[in-house]
């Protein structure tokens, strides 16, 4: 096959400070990578944002070498978009907010864009090639800052009437759970209250720390506490825990997936992957069988991959 029939995809990772371009040659059952480039995230004006990502996929294009089509564009990008209207509703990019992403890009581009959140890029990823590959569903579950995710089944990204399939974050926690641990109702920034998110992420996890007589310290240093016996440290953690193990097994309940693969800066801690089968069956009923956790292949690098492999799954 010459390079010019052979197929190519560019998968584009925006997050708040950078934007990566991995530019991949469609290798049959996985992408071959031909060109990696990050720059720095414009984040107050738009035109600049169009501009960055123009230039680097004109040099990931240069890269590629002659195509008979202008390679597709996936686009992993944080935030909601109004499923109506196209608009980025909340970003931590304030240049887009308000903005419609894809449209633009699909103009200055002049090619096929296609915008998934960072999360679904994470799940579609690990799903193809990843810790997940060859099974017939998983669910991709970032812990981070924040909390998403994706579902996959036989490595295609189930994106649902909204594209929002997976957001387990904005989950609001069971009254029955705050009440048995005191914990006030925390506000989102979606809008909502209560939600997951606010409790599990890394930065909820040290609002647990400091709601069980801690300092609110970061994670790692929680654990490490925990570990040498500080008492306020093990209580977050095991609250920390059961939380999350009745999302998961939420997740059990909504998708079965076949494995968990954690992501984000909290699939870093080693104790997750030991304890939260237990934790999960605690919320699930008696006969169902927890699926593996699972750390990931990629991780956070694999961003740009996961997009450039949706643009691939929606030009099939
Ligand atoms: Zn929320």
């Amino acid at each position: 096959m010459t390079s010019s029939e052979q197929r190519s995809y560019h998968g584009i990772d925006i997050g708040g400070t950078k934007i990566e371009l991995v530019s991949w040659l469609d290798a049959g059952s996985d992408l071959r990578e031909v060109f990696r480039e990050r720059v720095a995230t414009p984040g107050t004006d738009f035109d600049e944002f169009l501009a960055a990502i123009a230039g680097l996929v004109a040099r990931g294009d240069t890269a590629l070498g002659q195509q008979a089509k202008p390679a597709p564009v996936g686009v992993g990008l944080p935030g909601v978009i109004d499923s109506a209207t196209g608009r980025q509703l909340s970003s931590n990019i304030p240049a887009l907010n308000g903005r419609i992403v894809a449209a633009a890009l699909q103009g200055a581009l002049a090619r096929t864009v296609v915008i998934g959140n960072d999360c679904q890029c994470f799940a579609l990823s690990e799903a193809q090639g990843g810790a997940a590959a060859g099974l017939p569903s998983m669910f991709g579950a970032i812990i981070g800052t924040g909390a998403g995710g994706g579902y996959c089944v036989d490595g295609r990204l189930q994106r649902g009437f909204n594209a929002i399939a997976g957001e387990w974050g904005h989950w609001t926690v069971p009254a029955p759970l705050l009440a048995q641990y005191g914990l006030p109702v925390f506000d989102c920034p979606c809008g909502k209250a209560g939600c997951l998110e606010r409790y599990v992420s890394g930065p909820g996890l040290s609002k647990l720390h400091a709601h069980a007589g801690g300092d609110g310290a970061q994670p790692l240093t929680i654990v490490a506490r925990a570990n040498n016996g500080d008492a306020a440290a093990a209580q977050a953690l095991a609250i920390h825990l059961d939380l999350l193990g009745h999302a998961m097994a939420s997740l059990v309940l909504a998708y079965d997936p076949h494995a968990i693969v954690l992501g984000g800066g909290l699939s870093k801690l080693a104790h997750l992957y030991q304890q939260l089968p237990a934790a999960m069956r605690r919320h699930l009923f008696r006969g169902v069988q927890t699926p593996p956790v699972l750390p990931p292949r990629f991780g956070d690098a694999g961003g740009a991959r996961g997009a450039a492999l949706l643009a691939r799954q929606q030009s099939e």
